[in-house]
């Protein structure tokens, strides 16, 4: 199935509509050596690309990856056809070594990492994973231990680790369960040196499940700069970060709704993020229940009480690790694990469908018609 962008150039709402058809063209060369142990079938499973390029109307140019299994669609504005092609064969590149270098479960250097720690051993990284382990650990502080990319070993042990959802049977057995949690793996665990990392905890594991479409969207955007382009948007099935503008106006995003169809759209200001988490896709199910791929680090448990949580934020790496910790923070909690957070910017949607939002979000978003929202005060400084 190839998904082609027919509206990339023109409309505001050019990534909320997409149409099934013919193969898209790629322009621009393919790779020509692939990094080691990779072969060309295994690169055409992880990553396609078409770029499907034009120059009228607005002259937004767009490519689509395949990246970490999601659909990343990246559209620039303001540069010539061969500025973007060269742009985007170098974020092929990149996003190719991201999947096979920050894979929790697939061998490569994450996976090398997780070994090592295992064993009580030190090991090599990247300067990519010790940019992430140090912002999760100042996430992990800043969320009260509600966003834990450390828990990867328990994330395992409840079927998560795969691409294949729903996951069907039973939750696995609650001793189990206890047994991970009591050896309370956290990214405080982890010493860094260099590029150096240590685990003083047996039970760390890494799982940058929650924050790595972030970061590589951010990634993305710094390379597009590099490339001389100051308009653009990388969206990853409505994850996204944009930078600059769509010419006369700004990009417009929708906020799915987790019973289908959108809670409402926004217009991005300048350089942010969009992302939301979800506990609708992901999911392990046996003929009782439904357990989604969120866990709360505290208890070993899917958290259930929020379907979504959509957040708004300078950088993809905070917005996606922020919507994780306020999904798992509930209901009861949400609102106040914003303020520590600092996120002024937020709408949650709970398990009955009713939407609440931060007054700063409430004055952004174009609900659709029908849906009603609920304000709530979250005191962050200006
Ligand atoms: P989505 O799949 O909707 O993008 P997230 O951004 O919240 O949702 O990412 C979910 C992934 O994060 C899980 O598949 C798992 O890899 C990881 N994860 C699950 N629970 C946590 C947690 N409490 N803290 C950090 N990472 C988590
Ligand atoms: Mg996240």
């Amino acid at each position: 199935m190839n998904l082609t962008g027919v509206k990339a150039c023109g409309g505001g709402s050019a990534m909320l509509r997409f149409r099934m058809n013919r193969p898209p063209r790629t322009r621009f060369p393919s790779p020509l050596s692939l990094p080691q142990g990779l072969s060309w079938s295994l690169l055409s499973a992880l990553l396609w690309l078409g770029l499907a390029s034009c120059d009228f109307g607005t002259g937004v140019r767009q490519a689509q990856f395949i990246v970490f299994g999601t659909q990343v669609d990246v559209s620039v504005r303001g540069v010539g056809e061969d500025q973007a092609s060269e742009a985007f064969a170098q974020l092929q590149q990149d996003f190719l070594a991201m999947h096979r270098d920050w894979h929790a479960w697939e061998p490569g250097l994450l996976h090398d990492i997780n070994e090592a720690f295992a064993s009580g051993l030190p090991a090599r990284a990247d300067p990519a994973i010790v940019e992430m382990v140090k912002a999760s650990q100042a996430l992990e502080a800043l969320s009260g231990g509600r966003f834990n990319p450390a828990i990867g070993a328990l994330i395992e042990l409840w079927g998560f680790h795969t691409s294949d959802y729903p996951v069907y049977g039973p939750p696995p057995s609650p001793l189990a369960i206890d047994a991970l949690v009591a050896q309370r793996p956290s990214t405080r665990d982890i010493q860094v040196d260099g590029l150096l990392l240590s685990s003083g905890n047996t039970a760390v594991q890494l799982d940058f499940g929650g924050i790595a479409k972030g970061y590589a969207i951010d990634l993305a955007c710094q390379r597009l700069r590099a490339f001389g382009v100051e308009n653009a948007i990388v969206n990853a099935g409505g994850d996204l970060r944009a930078i600059g503008d769509h010419g006369d106006r700004p990009w417009r995003v929708a906020i799915r709704d987790p019973r289908g169809g959108i809670v409402g759209s926004l217009e991005t200001r300048g350089d942010e993020a969009v992302f939301t988490s979800g506990n609708y896709e992901r999911f392990r199910e046996d003929e009782q229940l439904r357990y989604p791929h969120i866990l709360d680090p505290r208890t070993g448990w899917p958290v259930v009480e929020l379907s979504s949580v959509t957040v708004i934020a300078d950088d993809g790496l905070l917005a996606d690790a922020a919507a994780t910790a306020l999904i798992v923070a509930g209901p009861a909690e949400w609102a106040e694990v914003a303020r520590t957070m600092d996120l002024a910017e937020v709408l949650v949607v709970d398990a009955e469908g009713r939407v609440f939002q931060t007054p700063a979000m409430a004055e952004r978003v174009d609900l659709v018609e029908g849906i009603e929202s609920e304000t709530v005060k979250v005191s962050v400084a200006p």
